[in-house]
């Protein structure tokens, strides 16, 4: 069973109405050598009760404009396919049918969605390659986790990818070292820590008491300032723990220019513009979807 079978760019999907969907022998007397338009690759079968199945075709020929339908493939079955209609769901998009599957028809094995601008298209087997996004929140939603949700809306060419957002608050972070004050690396992401003082390192504060939650970059510049170094939190989410069987997409603060990936997680620059992210995102489909392909 191929996972995440969905149709190329040339989609090639017809819709046709049939009384009563029955069974394959059915669906036989009905469609061997009726004729089917030169591009249709596909044939979505509804019936008046409701019910869909999903036929691969084989053609005589692909020539003329139309020719008979010699054989065909039940991708899916009455009863193993439905059919979602989702308006706002650009269905040229893999990301877009498997989160659709799984969201309205979990456990199904084909899943025929018609989206926007009418255009129907299908998933068979949808198994979306999880990616866990890790960040560090606020600002909520996260930054980078935002950027992937935005770009796999419109991300025509990759395999079906689900991201889980992988996130640590700076409160979690602060209560691992308590301090009376903290020394955040910027004021204008408008964090605080409860209940506790709170200094920004690009507003160069006079020099106190304090734990810096940062990283690398942030004790860099902490030093160049203060010419001393302070107690740290440290809080790049490539330092984070993580399993290195779990395709993970994550930041640092070193990367200033490229993204890198080591240990089963692909990195970017802590401030990736979505250029970055896309790139970073066929990364992650080099790696962990090597085979995937439309059909
Ligand atoms: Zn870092």
């Amino acid at each position: 069973m191929t996972p995440n079978m969905v149709p190329s760019a040339y989609r090639g999907v017809s819709v046709a109405r049939v009384d009563r969907l029955v069974s394959e022998s059915g669906l036989r007397r009905h469609f061997l050598g009726r004729e089917a338009y030169r591009r249709t690759r596909f044939l979505v079968v509804r019936d008046d009760e409701g019910d869909t199945a999903l036929l691969r075709v084989e053609k005589d020929s692909d020539e003329p404009l139309f020719s008979p339908i010699a054989s065909f493939e039940v991708l899916g079955p009455p009863g193993e396919c439905a059919y979602i209609v989702a308006p706002e769901a650009d269905t040229a998009v893999p990301s877009t049918l498997a989160r659709i599957a799984l969201s309205r028809a979990p456990g199904v094995r084909a899943v025929v969605v018609e989206g926007m601008y009418g255009h129907v298209s299908f998933i068979v087997n949808p198994d979306p390659l999880r990616l866990a996004v890790q960040e560090i929140v606020p600002p909520e939603p996260p930054k980078l986790f935002d950027q992937v949700r935005r770009l796999l809306d419109v991300a025509e060419d990759l395999p079906p990818i689900l991201p889980v957002a992988d996130t640590v608050t700076f409160q979690e972070l602060a209560s691992l070292t308590p301090a009376v004050r903290y020394l955040l690396p910027c004021g204008g992401s408008g964090v605080t820590v409860a209940g506790v003082h709170t200094a920004y390192l690009d507003q160069r504060p006079e020099l106190q008491e304090w734990t810096l939650l940062g990283c690398a970059r942030s004790r860099d510049i902490h030093e160049w300032f203060y010419g001393e170094c302070a107690a740290t939190v440290e809080i790049c989410p490539r330092l984070r723990t993580r399993d290195p069987r779990v395709p993970t997409l994550t930041k640092c603060c070193l990367l200033e220019d490229r993204i890198e990936h080591c240990d089963g997680s692909v990195v970017v620059p802590w401030g990736a513009t979505l250029g970055q992210v896309r790139e970073a995102l066929q990364e992650v489909a080099r790696r962990w979807e090597p085979s995937w392909r439309p059909v």
